[in-house]
Protein backbone atom coordinates (compact mmCIF):
# COMPACT_ATOMS: atom_id res chain seq x y z
CA UNK A 1 0.00 0.00 0.00
CA UNK A 2 1.42 3.01 -0.77
CA UNK A 3 1.89 5.91 1.47
CA UNK A 4 -1.86 7.88 0.89
CA UNK A 5 -1.40 11.35 -1.30
CA UNK A 6 -3.86 13.69 0.23
CA UNK A 7 -2.27 16.76 0.97
CA UNK A 8 -3.41 19.64 -1.66
CA UNK A 9 -1.40 21.38 -4.23
CA UNK A 10 0.49 17.18 -4.14
CA UNK A 11 1.45 17.17 -7.96
CA UNK A 12 -1.46 16.12 -10.23
CA UNK A 13 0.40 14.08 -11.99
CA UNK A 14 1.57 11.47 -9.06
CA UNK A 15 -1.79 11.36 -8.48
CA UNK A 16 -2.81 10.38 -11.47
CA UNK A 17 -0.30 8.09 -11.95
CA UNK A 18 -1.16 5.80 -8.45
CA UNK A 19 -4.89 6.48 -10.05
CA UNK A 20 -4.03 5.03 -13.64
CA UNK A 21 -1.54 2.26 -12.19
CA UNK A 22 -4.68 0.28 -10.39
CA UNK A 23 -6.71 1.59 -13.28
CA UNK A 24 -4.39 -0.62 -15.54
CA UNK A 25 -4.42 -3.64 -13.05
CA UNK A 26 -8.28 -3.50 -12.60
CA UNK A 27 -8.97 -3.30 -16.47
CA UNK A 28 -8.79 -4.78 -19.81
CA UNK A 29 -5.48 -3.65 -21.89
CA UNK A 30 -7.58 -2.27 -24.52
CA UNK A 31 -9.92 -0.23 -22.51
CA UNK A 32 -7.18 1.35 -20.34
CA UNK A 33 -5.05 2.38 -23.45
CA UNK A 34 -8.29 3.65 -25.15
CA UNK A 35 -10.23 5.19 -22.37
CA UNK A 36 -7.60 6.22 -19.57
CA UNK A 37 -4.20 6.53 -21.21
CA UNK A 38 -5.47 9.81 -23.40
CA UNK A 39 -6.66 11.46 -20.31
CA UNK A 40 -4.19 14.45 -19.05
CA UNK A 41 -4.24 15.28 -14.74
CA UNK A 42 -4.94 19.12 -14.84
CA UNK A 43 -4.97 19.97 -11.31
CA UNK A 44 -5.64 18.22 -7.62
CA UNK A 45 -6.64 20.53 -4.80
CA UNK A 46 -7.09 17.55 -2.58
CA UNK A 47 -10.78 16.87 -3.34
CA UNK A 48 -10.98 17.11 -6.59
CA UNK A 49 -9.28 15.77 -9.48
CA UNK A 50 -9.74 17.48 -13.06
CA UNK A 51 -8.40 15.84 -15.98
CA UNK A 52 -8.62 16.77 -19.47
CA UNK A 53 -10.40 14.60 -21.83
CA UNK A 54 -9.71 14.69 -25.91
CA UNK A 55 -13.38 15.03 -26.47
CA UNK A 56 -16.88 15.26 -24.86
CA UNK A 57 -17.00 11.32 -26.02
CA UNK A 58 -14.72 10.86 -23.63
CA UNK A 59 -16.74 11.92 -20.85
CA UNK A 60 -20.09 10.51 -21.96
CA UNK A 61 -18.27 7.26 -22.35
CA UNK A 62 -16.50 7.12 -18.52
CA UNK A 63 -19.05 8.28 -17.11
CA UNK A 64 -21.38 5.78 -18.44
CA UNK A 65 -18.63 2.84 -18.16
CA UNK A 66 -16.24 3.57 -16.20
CA UNK A 67 -17.29 6.37 -13.51
CA UNK A 68 -17.11 3.37 -10.73
CA UNK A 69 -13.51 1.63 -11.74
CA UNK A 70 -12.50 5.28 -11.64
CA UNK A 71 -14.08 6.27 -8.11
CA UNK A 72 -12.33 2.65 -6.65
CA UNK A 73 -8.93 3.24 -8.23
CA UNK A 74 -8.77 6.86 -6.99
CA UNK A 75 -10.02 5.83 -3.18
CA UNK A 76 -7.90 2.87 -3.13
CA UNK A 77 -4.77 5.18 -4.41
CA UNK A 78 -5.12 8.23 -2.08
CA UNK A 79 -6.82 6.37 0.53
CA UNK A 80 -10.03 8.65 0.60
CA UNK A 81 -13.03 9.55 -1.85
CA UNK A 82 -12.61 12.26 -4.37
CA UNK A 83 -14.53 14.43 -6.74
CA UNK A 84 -13.36 14.26 -10.56
CA UNK A 85 -14.04 16.87 -12.81
CA UNK A 86 -13.40 16.28 -16.54
CA UNK A 87 -12.35 19.47 -18.78
CA UNK A 88 -12.56 18.92 -22.53
CA UNK A 89 -8.97 19.74 -24.04
CA UNK A 90 -10.05 22.95 -26.80
CA UNK A 91 -7.78 21.64 -29.49
CA UNK A 92 -8.19 17.66 -29.27
CA UNK A 93 -4.95 17.29 -27.96
CA UNK A 94 -4.33 14.19 -26.11
CA UNK A 95 -1.60 14.00 -23.97
CA UNK A 96 1.88 14.84 -23.81
CA UNK A 97 3.21 10.95 -23.32
CA UNK A 98 2.16 8.69 -26.65
CA UNK A 99 -0.10 5.94 -25.87
CA UNK A 100 2.10 2.34 -25.34
CA UNK A 101 2.87 0.35 -28.64
CA UNK A 102 0.88 2.36 -30.67
CA UNK A 103 2.28 5.25 -32.86
CA UNK A 104 1.46 8.74 -31.50
CA UNK A 105 -1.90 9.96 -33.85
CA UNK A 106 -3.46 13.12 -32.98
CA UNK A 107 -7.32 12.98 -32.71
CA UNK A 108 -9.07 15.10 -35.18
CA UNK A 109 -10.00 18.80 -33.95
CA UNK A 110 -12.55 18.62 -31.67
CA UNK A 111 -15.07 21.24 -31.17
CA UNK A 112 -14.29 22.84 -27.47
CA UNK A 113 -16.91 21.66 -25.15
CA UNK A 114 -17.39 23.30 -21.83
CA UNK A 115 -17.05 19.90 -18.98
CA UNK A 116 -19.93 17.97 -18.34
CA UNK A 117 -19.81 17.85 -15.20
CA UNK A 118 -19.22 21.51 -14.50
CA UNK A 119 -22.69 22.96 -12.40
CA UNK A 120 -23.82 24.73 -15.44
CA UNK A 121 -25.22 27.93 -13.43
CA UNK A 122 -25.30 29.71 -10.02
CA UNK A 123 -28.95 30.96 -8.73
CA UNK A 124 -28.97 32.95 -5.86
CA UNK A 125 -32.32 32.58 -3.86
CA UNK A 126 -34.19 34.29 -1.54
CA UNK A 127 -32.88 32.28 1.26
CA UNK A 128 -30.45 29.80 -0.31
CA UNK A 129 -27.99 29.09 -3.69
CA UNK A 130 -28.30 26.29 -5.56
CA UNK A 131 -27.07 25.07 -8.94
CA UNK A 132 -29.55 24.33 -11.92
CA UNK A 133 -27.29 20.99 -12.21
CA UNK A 134 -27.81 21.10 -15.92
CA UNK A 135 -25.59 19.76 -18.65
CA UNK A 136 -25.45 22.21 -21.51
CA UNK A 137 -25.02 20.20 -23.94
CA UNK A 138 -28.48 18.93 -24.33
CA UNK A 139 -30.62 21.24 -25.92
CA UNK A 140 -33.61 21.05 -28.18
CA UNK A 141 -31.31 22.25 -31.40
CA UNK A 142 -29.00 19.12 -31.24
CA UNK A 143 -31.89 16.81 -30.62
CA UNK A 144 -32.89 14.77 -33.51
CA UNK A 145 -36.79 14.94 -33.96
CA UNK A 146 -38.10 11.59 -35.43
CA UNK A 147 -41.46 9.63 -35.34
CA UNK A 148 -40.37 7.70 -32.10
CA UNK A 149 -39.79 10.89 -30.04
CA UNK A 150 -42.08 13.72 -31.62
CA UNK A 151 -45.03 13.94 -29.21
CA UNK A 152 -42.72 13.84 -26.46
CA UNK A 153 -40.17 16.65 -28.11
CA UNK A 154 -43.38 18.58 -28.77
CA UNK A 155 -44.82 18.41 -25.19
CA UNK A 156 -41.56 19.26 -24.16
CA UNK A 157 -40.91 22.32 -25.92
CA UNK A 158 -44.67 23.61 -25.03
CA UNK A 159 -43.33 23.26 -21.41
CA UNK A 160 -40.01 25.48 -22.42
CA UNK A 161 -41.84 27.67 -24.04
CA UNK A 162 -44.65 28.48 -21.19
CA UNK A 163 -43.36 26.72 -18.11
CA UNK A 164 -46.26 26.17 -15.46
CA UNK A 165 -48.73 27.46 -17.98
CA UNK A 166 -49.65 24.56 -20.03
CA UNK A 167 -52.21 21.51 -19.48
CA UNK A 168 -48.76 19.14 -19.58
CA UNK A 169 -47.89 19.49 -15.68
CA UNK A 170 -46.43 17.60 -14.95
CA UNK A 171 -45.01 16.23 -17.61
CA UNK A 172 -43.99 12.79 -17.52
CA UNK A 173 -41.82 11.00 -20.41
CA UNK A 174 -40.82 7.48 -20.17
CA UNK A 175 -38.89 4.98 -22.09
CA UNK A 176 -36.54 2.85 -22.27
CA UNK A 177 -32.82 3.44 -21.37
CA UNK A 178 -30.75 5.47 -24.00
CA UNK A 179 -33.65 6.86 -26.10
CA UNK A 180 -33.11 10.55 -25.12
CA UNK A 181 -35.26 11.09 -21.95
CA UNK A 182 -32.55 12.92 -19.84
CA UNK A 183 -31.54 15.11 -23.04
CA UNK A 184 -34.85 16.09 -23.55
CA UNK A 185 -35.99 17.04 -19.90
CA UNK A 186 -32.55 18.83 -19.65
CA UNK A 187 -33.26 20.61 -22.77
CA UNK A 188 -36.30 22.15 -21.57
CA UNK A 189 -34.33 23.51 -18.07
CA UNK A 190 -31.63 24.82 -20.54
CA UNK A 191 -34.41 26.60 -22.69
CA UNK A 192 -36.02 28.00 -19.64
CA UNK A 193 -32.49 29.69 -18.28
CA UNK A 194 -31.12 30.68 -21.75
CA UNK A 195 -34.76 32.63 -21.82
CA UNK A 196 -34.98 33.47 -18.61
CA UNK A 197 -38.30 33.10 -18.04
CA UNK A 198 -37.71 31.36 -14.84
CA UNK A 199 -35.14 31.61 -12.60
CA UNK A 200 -34.95 28.56 -10.44
CA UNK A 201 -34.50 25.76 -12.46
CA UNK A 202 -33.22 22.48 -10.98
CA UNK A 203 -32.10 18.92 -12.56
CA UNK A 204 -32.19 15.96 -10.16
CA UNK A 205 -32.10 11.98 -10.53
CA UNK A 206 -34.07 10.16 -8.22
CA UNK A 207 -31.29 8.54 -7.35
CA UNK A 208 -29.48 11.85 -5.99
CA UNK A 209 -33.06 12.84 -4.64
CA UNK A 210 -32.58 10.47 -2.40
CA UNK A 211 -29.25 10.63 -1.23
CA UNK A 212 -29.68 14.73 -0.33
CA UNK A 213 -32.59 13.42 1.71
CA UNK A 214 -31.22 10.66 3.66
CA UNK A 215 -28.17 12.91 4.33
CA UNK A 216 -30.34 15.97 5.19
CA UNK A 217 -31.91 13.56 7.47
CA UNK A 218 -28.77 12.38 9.17
CA UNK A 219 -27.33 15.81 9.27
CA UNK A 220 -30.82 17.30 10.57
CA UNK A 221 -31.06 19.57 7.88
CA UNK A 222 -34.47 18.43 6.59
CA UNK A 223 -35.52 22.05 6.67
CA UNK A 224 -33.26 22.90 4.32
CA UNK A 225 -33.07 20.23 2.22
CA UNK A 226 -37.25 20.84 1.78
CA UNK A 227 -36.37 24.49 1.52
CA UNK A 228 -34.45 23.64 -1.51
CA UNK A 229 -36.84 21.52 -3.48
CA UNK A 230 -39.75 23.78 -2.44
CA UNK A 231 -38.18 26.70 -3.68
CA UNK A 232 -37.90 25.89 -7.17
CA UNK A 233 -39.84 27.12 -9.85
CA UNK A 234 -39.01 24.22 -12.46
CA UNK A 235 -38.37 20.63 -11.00
CA UNK A 236 -36.67 18.05 -13.53
CA UNK A 237 -36.74 15.08 -11.91
CA UNK A 238 -35.32 12.22 -14.01
CA UNK A 239 -35.59 8.33 -13.50
CA UNK A 240 -38.21 7.95 -10.66
CA UNK A 241 -38.42 4.56 -11.05
CA UNK A 242 -35.76 4.59 -8.34
CA UNK A 243 -38.61 5.64 -6.25
CA UNK A 244 -40.05 2.31 -6.48
CA UNK A 245 -38.59 0.42 -3.14
CA UNK A 246 -38.07 4.17 -1.16
CA UNK A 247 -40.85 4.51 0.74
CA UNK A 248 -39.81 7.29 3.31
CA UNK A 249 -38.56 9.48 -0.14
CA UNK A 250 -41.88 9.25 -1.74
CA UNK A 251 -43.75 10.08 1.24
CA UNK A 252 -41.16 13.15 1.49
CA UNK A 253 -41.35 13.75 -2.33
CA UNK A 254 -45.20 13.82 -2.51
CA UNK A 255 -45.29 16.60 -0.52
CA UNK A 256 -43.06 18.44 -2.14
CA UNK A 257 -45.03 17.29 -5.32
CA UNK A 258 -48.04 18.79 -3.60
CA UNK A 259 -46.08 22.08 -2.60
CA UNK A 260 -44.85 22.79 -6.17
CA UNK A 261 -48.09 21.48 -8.03
CA UNK A 262 -50.28 23.88 -5.64
CA UNK A 263 -47.76 26.99 -6.13
CA UNK A 264 -48.03 26.44 -9.95
CA UNK A 265 -44.28 25.54 -10.59
CA UNK A 266 -43.33 23.09 -13.62
CA UNK A 267 -42.61 19.69 -13.00
CA UNK A 268 -40.94 17.17 -15.51
CA UNK A 269 -40.09 13.91 -14.89
CA UNK A 270 -38.65 10.90 -16.91
CA UNK A 271 -39.33 6.84 -15.91
CA UNK A 272 -38.10 3.87 -17.62
CA UNK A 273 -41.68 2.13 -17.43
CA UNK A 274 -44.87 4.04 -17.59
CA UNK A 275 -45.82 5.08 -14.12
CA UNK A 276 -48.67 2.61 -14.15
CA UNK A 277 -45.86 -0.08 -13.70
CA UNK A 278 -44.03 1.46 -11.21
CA UNK A 279 -44.53 -0.92 -8.75
CA UNK A 280 -44.38 -0.46 -5.18
CA UNK A 281 -45.08 3.24 -5.53
CA UNK A 282 -47.52 4.88 -3.32
CA UNK A 283 -51.26 4.94 -5.62
CA UNK A 284 -51.48 8.63 -4.91
CA UNK A 285 -48.50 9.41 -6.37
CA UNK A 286 -48.85 7.01 -9.20
CA UNK A 287 -52.18 9.23 -9.78
CA UNK A 288 -50.67 12.72 -9.76
CA UNK A 289 -47.67 11.64 -11.82
CA UNK A 290 -50.71 11.08 -14.61
CA UNK A 291 -51.67 14.03 -13.90
CA UNK A 292 -50.95 16.60 -16.88
CA UNK A 293 -49.10 14.50 -19.86
CA UNK A 294 -47.76 11.66 -20.39
CA UNK A 295 -45.74 10.92 -23.02
CA UNK A 296 -44.07 7.94 -24.53
CA UNK A 297 -40.32 7.67 -26.29
CA UNK A 298 -39.76 4.41 -28.28
CA UNK A 299 -37.06 3.36 -30.24
CA UNK A 300 -36.08 5.34 -33.05
CA UNK A 301 -36.53 4.20 -36.61
CA UNK A 302 -33.68 3.65 -39.09
CA UNK A 303 -33.86 7.45 -40.81
CA UNK A 304 -33.73 8.64 -37.53
CA UNK A 305 -30.97 6.67 -35.64
CA UNK A 306 -28.78 7.55 -39.06
CA UNK A 307 -29.61 11.05 -38.76
CA UNK A 308 -28.30 11.60 -34.89
CA UNK A 309 -25.71 9.63 -35.90
CA UNK A 310 -24.70 12.00 -38.49
CA UNK A 311 -25.27 14.77 -36.42
CA UNK A 312 -22.90 13.40 -33.87
CA UNK A 313 -20.08 13.10 -36.25
CA UNK A 314 -20.77 16.43 -37.17
CA UNK A 315 -20.30 17.70 -33.82
CA UNK A 316 -17.52 15.74 -33.24
CA UNK A 317 -15.59 16.67 -36.50
CA UNK A 318 -15.60 13.30 -37.59
CA UNK A 319 -15.74 12.18 -40.97
CA UNK A 320 -18.33 9.38 -41.75
CA UNK A 321 -18.73 8.09 -45.08
CA UNK A 322 -22.54 7.07 -45.48
CA UNK A 323 -21.73 3.16 -45.68
CA UNK A 324 -20.17 3.16 -42.14
CA UNK A 325 -23.10 5.76 -40.68
CA UNK A 326 -25.31 3.51 -42.79
CA UNK A 327 -24.16 0.00 -41.48
CA UNK A 328 -24.13 1.13 -37.55
CA UNK A 329 -27.45 2.75 -37.95
CA UNK A 330 -28.60 -0.86 -39.45
CA UNK A 331 -27.41 -2.74 -36.88
CA UNK A 332 -27.69 -0.72 -33.68
CA UNK A 333 -31.07 -0.09 -33.47
CA UNK A 334 -32.35 -0.27 -29.91
CA UNK A 335 -30.26 2.10 -27.79
CA UNK A 336 -28.59 5.98 -28.80
CA UNK A 337 -26.34 5.23 -26.18
CA UNK A 338 -25.06 2.46 -27.76
CA UNK A 339 -24.96 3.39 -31.35
CA UNK A 340 -23.30 7.28 -30.15
CA UNK A 341 -20.92 4.20 -28.07
CA UNK A 342 -19.93 2.80 -31.27
CA UNK A 343 -18.76 6.23 -32.87
CA UNK A 344 -16.85 6.52 -29.72
CA UNK A 345 -15.09 3.62 -30.25
CA UNK A 346 -14.05 3.96 -33.69
CA UNK A 347 -12.86 7.44 -33.09
CA UNK A 348 -10.68 6.05 -30.55
CA UNK A 349 -9.31 3.07 -32.45
CA UNK A 350 -8.68 5.44 -35.70
CA UNK A 351 -6.84 8.24 -33.39
CA UNK A 352 -4.75 5.53 -30.91
CA UNK A 353 -4.49 2.72 -33.17
CA UNK A 354 -4.16 4.57 -36.57
CA UNK A 355 -6.79 3.06 -38.35
CA UNK A 356 -9.22 4.30 -40.69
CA UNK A 357 -12.38 4.89 -39.92
CA UNK A 358 -14.13 2.28 -42.02
CA UNK A 359 -16.97 -0.72 -42.38
CA UNK A 360 -14.45 -3.50 -41.57
CA UNK A 361 -13.83 -1.10 -38.07
CA UNK A 362 -17.43 -0.65 -37.70
CA UNK A 363 -17.63 -4.31 -37.77
CA UNK A 364 -14.75 -4.91 -35.16
CA UNK A 365 -16.40 -2.62 -32.91
CA UNK A 366 -20.02 -3.99 -33.24
CA UNK A 367 -18.66 -7.39 -32.75
CA UNK A 368 -17.40 -6.16 -29.28
CA UNK A 369 -20.72 -4.09 -29.20
CA UNK A 370 -23.25 -6.54 -29.93
CA UNK A 371 -24.05 -10.27 -28.94
CA UNK A 372 -23.57 -12.39 -31.38
CA UNK A 373 -27.24 -13.51 -31.44
CA UNK A 374 -28.52 -10.03 -32.47
CA UNK A 375 -25.71 -10.58 -35.22
CA UNK A 376 -27.30 -13.72 -37.01
CA UNK A 377 -29.81 -12.83 -40.12
CA UNK A 378 -32.86 -14.59 -38.96
CA UNK A 379 -36.30 -14.80 -41.05
CA UNK A 380 -37.38 -12.64 -38.61
CA UNK A 381 -34.99 -9.91 -39.17
CA UNK A 382 -35.51 -10.05 -42.88
CA UNK A 383 -39.18 -9.92 -42.42
CA UNK A 384 -38.47 -7.16 -40.47
CA UNK A 385 -36.37 -5.13 -42.55
CA UNK A 386 -38.54 -5.91 -45.66
CA UNK A 387 -41.46 -4.38 -43.77
CA UNK A 388 -39.81 -1.40 -42.30
CA UNK A 389 -38.94 -0.57 -46.68
CA UNK A 390 -42.53 -0.86 -47.76
CA UNK A 391 -43.76 0.99 -43.89
CA UNK A 392 -46.35 -1.79 -42.72
CA UNK A 393 -46.41 -3.95 -39.74
CA UNK A 394 -44.31 -7.22 -39.81
CA UNK A 395 -47.31 -9.47 -39.26
CA UNK A 396 -48.75 -8.39 -42.48
CA UNK A 397 -45.85 -10.59 -44.30
CA UNK A 398 -46.66 -13.39 -43.02
CA UNK A 399 -50.50 -13.20 -42.87
CA UNK A 400 -52.59 -14.50 -45.72
CA UNK A 401 -53.24 -11.32 -47.43
CA UNK A 402 -52.82 -11.34 -51.39
CA UNK A 403 -52.87 -7.28 -51.46
CA UNK A 404 -50.47 -6.58 -54.43
CA UNK A 405 -47.69 -4.60 -52.08
CA UNK A 406 -47.80 -6.89 -49.36
CA UNK A 407 -47.90 -10.21 -51.83
CA UNK A 408 -44.58 -8.04 -53.05
CA UNK A 409 -42.80 -7.59 -50.40
CA UNK A 410 -43.80 -11.07 -48.93
CA UNK A 411 -41.78 -12.22 -52.41
CA UNK A 412 -38.97 -10.53 -51.78
CA UNK A 413 -39.04 -11.44 -47.96
CA UNK A 414 -39.08 -14.86 -49.03
CA UNK A 415 -36.29 -14.53 -51.57
CA UNK A 416 -34.29 -12.69 -49.55
CA UNK A 417 -34.54 -15.46 -46.99
CA UNK A 418 -33.27 -17.88 -49.46
CA UNK A 419 -29.91 -15.66 -50.26
CA UNK A 420 -29.20 -15.28 -46.51
CA UNK A 421 -30.37 -17.92 -44.21
CA UNK A 422 -29.26 -21.57 -44.63
CA UNK A 423 -32.72 -22.38 -43.96
CA UNK A 424 -34.49 -24.96 -46.42
CA UNK A 425 -37.32 -24.14 -48.89
CA UNK A 426 -39.98 -25.73 -46.66
CA UNK A 427 -38.48 -24.02 -42.89
CA UNK A 428 -38.57 -20.80 -44.98
CA UNK A 429 -42.39 -21.24 -46.24
CA UNK A 430 -43.10 -22.65 -43.00
CA UNK A 431 -42.33 -18.67 -41.65
CA UNK A 432 -44.49 -17.24 -43.95
CA UNK A 433 -47.77 -18.45 -42.57
CA UNK A 434 -46.98 -22.35 -43.16
CA UNK A 435 -46.93 -22.00 -47.27
CA UNK A 436 -45.44 -24.63 -49.19
CA UNK A 437 -42.06 -25.18 -50.62
CA UNK A 438 -43.48 -24.71 -54.17
CA UNK A 439 -44.54 -21.34 -52.80
CA UNK A 440 -40.81 -19.55 -52.05
CA UNK A 441 -39.56 -21.20 -55.32
CA UNK A 442 -42.57 -19.42 -57.06
CA UNK A 443 -41.56 -16.02 -54.66
CA UNK A 444 -37.96 -16.48 -56.16
CA UNK A 445 -38.23 -17.54 -59.47
CA UNK A 446 -40.42 -14.03 -59.71
CA UNK A 447 -38.00 -12.22 -57.66
CA UNK A 448 -35.48 -13.15 -60.68
CA UNK A 449 -37.85 -11.92 -63.06
CA UNK A 450 -38.93 -9.03 -62.27
CA UNK A 451 -35.02 -7.78 -61.04
CA UNK A 452 -34.02 -7.96 -65.07
CA UNK A 453 -37.24 -5.69 -65.96
CA UNK A 454 -38.05 -3.41 -63.41
CA UNK A 455 -35.69 -1.04 -62.57
CA UNK A 456 -37.58 0.44 -59.32
CA UNK A 457 -38.32 -3.15 -58.55
CA UNK A 458 -34.51 -3.78 -58.54
CA UNK A 459 -33.60 -0.97 -56.60
CA UNK A 460 -35.65 -1.75 -53.56
CA UNK A 461 -34.19 -5.45 -53.93
CA UNK A 462 -30.50 -4.47 -54.35
CA UNK A 463 -31.19 -1.65 -51.36
CA UNK A 464 -31.78 -4.68 -48.86
CA UNK A 465 -29.75 -7.08 -50.47
CA UNK A 466 -26.86 -4.45 -49.70
CA UNK A 467 -28.12 -4.08 -45.54
CA UNK A 468 -28.35 -8.00 -45.29
CA UNK A 469 -25.11 -7.98 -46.80
CA UNK A 470 -23.59 -5.46 -44.17
CA UNK A 471 -25.12 -7.29 -41.77
CA UNK A 472 -23.65 -10.89 -42.73
CA UNK A 473 -20.63 -9.51 -40.71
P1 LIG B 1 -32.04 8.12 -21.52
O1 LIG B 1 -32.08 9.19 -20.50
O2 LIG B 1 -33.37 7.87 -22.15
O3 LIG B 1 -31.42 6.84 -21.02
P2 LIG B 1 -30.19 9.89 -22.81
O4 LIG B 1 -30.99 11.15 -22.83
O5 LIG B 1 -29.11 9.81 -21.81
O6 LIG B 1 -31.12 8.61 -22.71
O7 LIG B 1 -29.61 9.68 -24.28
C1 LIG B 1 -28.48 8.87 -24.56
C2 LIG B 1 -27.59 9.57 -25.56
O8 LIG B 1 -28.23 9.66 -26.80
C3 LIG B 1 -27.25 11.00 -25.15
O9 LIG B 1 -25.92 11.28 -25.53
C4 LIG B 1 -28.21 11.84 -25.97
O10 LIG B 1 -27.68 13.12 -26.25
C5 LIG B 1 -28.36 11.00 -27.23
N1 LIG B 1 -29.67 11.14 -27.85
C6 LIG B 1 -30.79 10.48 -27.52
N2 LIG B 1 -31.80 10.84 -28.30
C7 LIG B 1 -31.33 11.75 -29.16
C8 LIG B 1 -31.90 12.50 -30.24
N3 LIG B 1 -33.18 12.34 -30.60
N4 LIG B 1 -31.10 13.36 -30.90
C9 LIG B 1 -29.80 13.49 -30.56
N5 LIG B 1 -29.20 12.82 -29.57
C10 LIG B 1 -29.94 11.95 -28.87
MG1 LIG C 1 -31.43 9.10 -18.52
Amino acid sequence: MPEPVTRPGNDHWTVWDLVSERLQAELPRQSYLTWFRPLEPLSYDGETLTLQVPSQFYCDWIESHYAHHLRVATADALGHAICHKFVVSHNGKVNGRAPVDTPPISLPVLQPVEPQQKPSIKVSGPNESFESRLNERYLFSNFVEGDCNRFARAAALAVADAPGKTPFNPLMIYGGSGLGKTHLIQAIGNTILARKSARRVIYVTSEQFTAEFIKSIQGGKLDAFNRLYRSVDVLLLDDVQFFMTKEKTQEEFFHTFNYLHHAGKQLVFSSDRPPRDLEGFDSRLVSRLQWGLVSEMTIPEYETRLAILRRRAEEEKIELDDDVAQFLALHITDNIRTLQGALIHMLAQASLMGKTISISLAKEVIKNLISKADRIISVERIQALVAEEYGFPNDLIRSKTRKKEIAEARQIAMFLCTEFTRLTLKAIGLHFGGRDHATVIHARETVNERIKIEKAFADIVERLHRKLELASI
